[in-house]
């Protein structure tokens, strides 16, 4: 057993209620539901709240370093309004775990403040800080019923009584539809069915703050889809704030209500998902959100047109948001790029050669090598209409394009969110 499967039972709910003075909720009736003690009123008829700000959770500033050399997560800081789920997502081994786990207080950071309902939760015991985290590999108890799974934690470290604790379960279990599981063990459960007990075992302890590590990860990609908008719905039926960590763009672009975009530790962008998609802060970004990535080519900016493996006209909106920046980098998405049968004239339409042709249903990408120059990728409706080594015009429009500078990396111009669906129009 780790260690953090242990501290992920030992969680007090009496602690949270002594913490913010209220009258602890009725658990007791036998027919409260997991959502209904979360949403027990106070004297006016109002949902709690749990924070007077609205602020659930917030970092600040916060870095953790393992010894002299290795930075995990660097001066990171956002927060979450009650009920918000925030996906946090970067590739494997940017911070996203480490950022949990500080979180949940598995791990303290080496410099900043975190804060839960107000207030800072730093030198807390695990126990107290009124989270539940759920992991990729579930760490359900192997000879324990989903029953005992999900009610041990309430065992140990509530003074509910049994038939308390038995109603809890209960109405955890029908929240997720595993009553009928509730007898079986995990070893006779699929992986779908084992992360839903996990789940019941996190909501049934009414956290302040659900933690949510990969934990999709092992499910395959029919049942990830499934549980995806599963997980969403309870996250909202629940009305629980949350902080769910994905490696995968997809998640992080269907679930969330914002994004974070982690990148060696540091925070490259929060923002809603589609912001990200449209106007990414940087280079990153632009090429971690949307499937395929956004086609980059790195230019410097002559007067009147940008030179590079190929060259490319410096024409409005362009000229003014690349004034004086020497080394630019021109973004398109694959969807912005027009394939034409043959090059024309036209300075925005470069030639290329088709390398392959992949039909994805509805779209086709094509994939092709400008002349002189790198890869691109178009993404176009339909059948491509053209086969490898067909000589082609790939159309770059000027008003589709955004503009990064370099050397930062830092966004300078995107196309207006408007004229986005011209993408797909005539040609
Ligand atoms: P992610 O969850 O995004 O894949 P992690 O938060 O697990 O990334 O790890 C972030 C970085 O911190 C990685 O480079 C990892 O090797 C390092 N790291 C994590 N835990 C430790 C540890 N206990 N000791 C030293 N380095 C660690
Ligand atoms: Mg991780």
């Amino acid at each position: 057993m780790t260690d953090e499967h242990t501290h992920d039972f030992r969680h007090t709910h009496e602690h949270r209620r002594d913490s913010h003075g209220d009258t602890p909720p009725t658990r007791s009736s036998g027919v409260a539901t997991v959502a209904a003690s979360r949403r027990v009123a106070t004297d006016g008829g109002q949902p709690r709240r749990r924070s007077e700000t609205g602020v659930a959770l917030e970092l600040t500033d916060v870095t953790k370093t393992y010894g002299e050399a290795a930075t995990a997560v660097e001066n990171l800081s956002v927060s979450l309004r009650e009920g918000e789920l925030l996906v946090l997502v970067g590739p494997s081994g940017c911070g996203k775990s480490t950022t949990l786990r500080m979180i949940a207080g598995l791990e303290e950071p080496t410099s900043g403040d975190i804060r839960i309902d107000g207030e800072s939760v730093l030198g807390l015991e695990p126990e107290a800080r009124n989270t539940a985290m759920v992991f990729q590999n579930y760490a359900l108890y192997p000879h324990m019923t989903a029953r005992q799974n999900i009610g041990f934690g309430l065992r140990m470290t509530t003074s509910l009584s049994d038939e308390e604790v038995a109603a809890e379960v209960e109405s955890a279990a029908e929240t997720l539809d595993v009553t009928e599981l509730l007898d079986a063990t995990p070893d006779s459960m699929s992986g779908g069915q084992q992360q839903r007990v996990a789940l019941g075992r996190a909501i049934v302890r009414d956290p302040s703050v659900f933690l949510l590590d990969e934990p999709l990860s092992n499910l395959d990609a029919t049942l990830r889809a499934r549980m995806r908008t599963e997980i969403q719905q309870l996250q909202r039926e629940l009305g629980v704030t949350t902080v769910y960590v994905t490696h995968d763009q997809t998640e992080a672009m269907t679930m969330g209500d914002r994004v974070a975009v982690l990148s060696d530790g540091e925070i490259q962008q929060v923002a809603p998902p589609m912001n990200c998609y449209h106007e990414p802060a940087n280079l990153f970004v632009a090429q971690f959100v949307g499937e395929p990535s956004m086609n980059t080519l790195a230019m410097r900016n002559g007067r009147d047109s940008f030179t590079g493996p190929v060259d490319y006209p410096v024409v409005d909106p362009l000229a003014d948001a690349a004034h004086g920046v020497d080394r630019v980098t021109i973004g398109v998405r694959p969807e912005d790029i027009s394939v034409e049968p043959e090059a024309d004239d036209a300075e925005t339409t470069l030639p290329a050669r088709v390398d392959v042709t992949e039909p994805v249903g509805e779209r086709s990408f094509v994939h092709a090598t400008l002349d002189g120059g790198p890869s691109v990728t178009a993404a176009v409706e339909g059948s491509a209409g053209v086969r490898e080594r067909d000589q082609v015009g790939l159309r770059l429009p000027p008003d589709r394009l955004h503009l990064f500078d370099t050397d930062s990396g830092e966004a300078i111009h995107h196309p207006d969110r408007e004229s986005a669906t011209a993408a797909f129009g005539p040609v």
